[in-house]
């Protein structure tokens, strides 16, 4: 048992041991990662460094019980998921308790955007499952999708229930088997899913957890030429890397990545409905958010009027203790993101013009205020690199093309947000080089295609386009 165990009021899991094969198994080397509270700095636990060796073991298991899984009829599988999904619900309230933990967000914060959506997003995936077709008739030929095979899933940090979510939940229900690697910052919330698998009886191998090092673990599982696919999310950098490793046995890849987007607000947009929603992208989850709409592109002809909004609506979010249930924004996860986003809000100091920065609330977490950088060039690394903070950078435009300009000028096109006059925000939606855009008040939804264009990454999640990602294609002439 971790050294956070139920006895202290904290996460309620079993051994934190390796789950392979079926089975709660230690791990064959003596290697352990502690897990930080980044509210407070206590550790939560330790959970065991998987070695190659534990690695070799999981791959062999899930290759050898693939041809069982991936023959099993789909809507068998499918019983099989739905009770995965079962035991997270059932679990929700102790499973959005560990995340807000291990993370460092206000439980109501991991309960309703970080767990809640999520289940909600595993509904979508079991309607797809049952009106997918897995064989179709074309007029000289008949294709089918069949399961890609062992899939390596390698997960981040800053959203540790989802991001597992949309790997897991297609992978299982489309007949592959499931090695997960989660961060090894925040790996308690990735119990769960091995936790349900085993209340679920998914038959040994089908999934196993793998808790461990990127470089180590996830450099195996890339490299092994027993996995057929490698589904990463994650840094840029790091998704080359995994890629590159991944295909040197020409592994199926699909990779979730950084972003940097922009907001581009024009001229008769309602100002402060549109920055309230800029703002919560940089704020909620302390701007660890790949997604966040980092980089505010308006018209310069409304400078003082968007600045005054700004600080005001930034006022209205409490930043400080994630135990204290009128916060807003917690600390952020780690002390190597503290320090990253600490060094960029010199560099912003250097670089722009600061217009606002908040209060950093005390105690002994990684705690940062909100900023605002404003007259921002749109070629200065603030506009141009991933923060992964609560930092906005403000940069203005004189005409519609400099807009969309700016708009494209990043090596990423992962989300994006247009606010104005209906018609020329879908003109200008339709020019931004990004896998998301929403315009006005259009509804985020968990459902729709995510993925990035340029260097966010390669494929997509969510949907029947995600679903579609863990299937191979055949053609069979008759
Ligand atoms: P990261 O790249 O450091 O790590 C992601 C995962 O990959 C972890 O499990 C890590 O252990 C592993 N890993 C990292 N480097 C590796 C390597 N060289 N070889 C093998 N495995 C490796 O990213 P992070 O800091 O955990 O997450 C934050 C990043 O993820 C941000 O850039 C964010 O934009 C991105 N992200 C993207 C999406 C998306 O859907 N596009 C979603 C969430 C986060």
């Amino acid at each position: 048992m971790g050294i956070y165990g139920k006895k202290n009021g904290g996460p309620i899991l079993k051994d934190y041991n390796l789950y392979i094969n079926g089975k709660w198994i230690p791990s064959q080397g003596n290697d352990f990662i502690e897990v930080e509270n980044p509210a407070t700095r206590e550790i939560l636990a330790k959970v065991p460094a998987a070695t190659e060796n534990d690695v070799l073991l999981a791959i062999k298991g899930s290759k050898s019980s693939f041809p069982m899984w991936s023959k099993t009829d789909p809507l068998e599988r499918l019983n099989y998921v739905r009770k995965i999904y079962d035991y997270l619900v059932k679990h929700k309230d102790e499973i959005s308790k560990t995340l807000s933990l291990e993370l460092g967000c206000p439980l109501s914060f991991g309960k309703n955007r970080h767990v809640e959506p999520y289940l909600a997003n595993i509904e979508n995936y079991f309607e797809i499952a049952e009106n997918y077709s897995y064989a179709e008739d074309n007029k000289d030929f008949k294709i089918y999708r069949e399961p890609v095979g062992v899939i390596a899933c390698i997960t981040p940090w800053n959203y540790p229930f989802g991001q597992i979510v949309k790997k897991v939940i297609p992978g299982l229900l489309t007949g592959n088997t499931i090695l997960l690697k989660p961060s090894k910052r925040t790996p308690l919330t990735a119990y769960y899913f091995a936790e349900a698998a085993e209340y679920a009886k998914l038959p040994p191998g089908v999934f196993q957890l793998l808790p461990g090092r990127g470089g180590e673990v996830g450099n195996i599982l890339a490299r092994d030429s027993d996995v057929d696919m490698v589904t990463f999310t994650g840094s840029t950098s790091g998704g080359k890397e995994i890629g590159k490793l991944a295909l040197d046995t020409v592994k199926k890849i699909t990779l979730e990545l950084g972003g940097k987007s922009a907001a581009v607000v024009l001229e008769g947009a309602d100002l402060k409905m549109s920055l309230k929603k800029v703002l919560d992208t940089v704020y909620l989850n302390v701007g660890q958010t790949c997604s966040a709409k980092s980089r505010l592109v308006a018209p310069r002809s409304l400078k003082p009027e968007i600045e005054k909004h700004l600080i005001e609506l930034t006022k209205s979010y409490k930043f400080g203790n994630p135990e204290d249930e009128s916060t807003d924004v917690g600390p952020l996860q780690s002390k190597a993101q503290f320090e990253k986003v600490s060094r960029y809000i010199e560099i912003g100091k250097e670089e722009a013009r600061l217009l606002y920065e908040g209060e950093i609330p005390k105690g002994e977490g990684y705690y940062i205020g909100p900023v605002i950088f404003t007259d921002v060039a749109p070629k200065s690394k603030i506009a141009q690199e991933e923060i992964f903070g609560p930092v906005l950078s403000v940069i203005y435009y004189d005409t519609l093309e400099e807009a969309i300009e700016i708009g494209n000028d990043s090596i990423y096109g992962l989300s994006g947000m247009v606010f104005g006059p209906e018609k020329e925000a879908l003109e200008v939606a339709r020019q931004i080089r990004t896998g998301q855009i929403q315009i006005n008040d259009g509804v985020f939804s968990q459902n729709a295609p995510f993925g990035g264009y340029k260097q966010s990454g390669l494929g997509r999640e969510g949907s029947k386009y995600g679903f579609e990602e863990f299937l191979e294609i055949k053609a069979i002439f008759m």
